[in-house]
């Protein structure tokens, strides 16, 4: 469903993202781990563009969309909830995911009805203002907000960040239910490796822009310098794998 090859970008002389290879198949969940400035997010972003790809491609279903401007990737089938979650703070529940639809698909009814069925939390706060929610909260808001365009791709970028570990583990569960229960294909973004690799079918680890391994989850769960580098928390053991 995604294809990134040889993908290279820059931030004016800094080099971001060195001839990173990826790819996320339709029904996977497929997780990209890595430390603070690794280039994750900048890897995100560049599927809409920002920064532009210097050298490399991004595929997805089977069309090339390197250099496509940002508003017609906006307009794909790939939703993204990005990392902070840039919900509408003085706006309620229920306005922040009206602004999530896309008009012409689905009735608004059955949209609301799928979001309050799975985030229930969402239907008790419809009319409360998002910025008034807890932090999990809001991050449900902003995976339920992404889901009211009915996209075909999920990209998540550290939806853990920042929360208490019992909404880290709803948030989780609520990624392996999307990807069960609906067969929504995910690309997830992530610091929280331990997390991130027991929910993911296959995972990238990146470090210093690059691809430094790939493996199933379990596999990479296992694997010892995945382990010191992402678990014990010492990177510098994967320079040695
Ligand atoms: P984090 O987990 O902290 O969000 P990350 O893995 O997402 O980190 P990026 O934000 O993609 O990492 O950053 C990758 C590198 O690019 C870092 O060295 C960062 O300082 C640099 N960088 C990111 N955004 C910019 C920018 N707008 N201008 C210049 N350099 C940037």
């Amino acid at each position: 469903m995604l294809e990134i090859n040889g993908l290279s970008a820059h931030y004016r002389s800094v080099r971001a993202l060195r001839d990173v290879s990826l790819n996320v198949n339709k029904g996977e969940i497929v997780t990209l781990i890595g430390a603070n400035g690794a280039g994750k997010s900048t890897l995100m972003n560049s599927i809409f563009g920002v920064p532009r790809a210097s050298s490399g491609s991004i595929v997805f279903e089977g069309a090339d969309i390197t250099r496509l401007p940002s508003h017609v990737v906006g307009k794909l089938d790939i939703a993204v909830v990005p990392e902070g979650r840039r919900i509408f703070q003085r706006m309620t529940v229920l306005e922040n995911l009206l602004m999530g639809r896309t008009p012409e698909k689905r009735s608004i009814s059955d949209d609301l009805e799928r979001m309050y069925e799975m985030f229930p939390i969402l239907l008790t706060r419809s009319t409360q203002r998002a910025g008034t929610l807890s932090g999990g909260e809001q991050q449900m808001l902003a995976i339920a907000r992404a889901l009211m365009s009915h996209p075909r791709l999920l990209l998540l970028d550290e939806p853990s960040l920042g929360l208490a570990p019992i909404f880290i583990r709803k948030i989780f569960s609520v990624v392996k239910e999307l990807n069960e229960r609906f067969g929504m294909t995910i690309l997830l973004v992530e610091q929280n490796a331990h997390h991130a690799l027991r929910v993911a079918h296959r995972g990238y680890v990146l470090q210093h822009g690059e691809i430094a391994l790939e493996g199933s989850g379990p596999d990479l769960l296992a694997n010892p310098a995945v382990r010191a580098a992402y678990l014990e928390g010492d990177t510098a053991q994967l320079d040695a794998a």
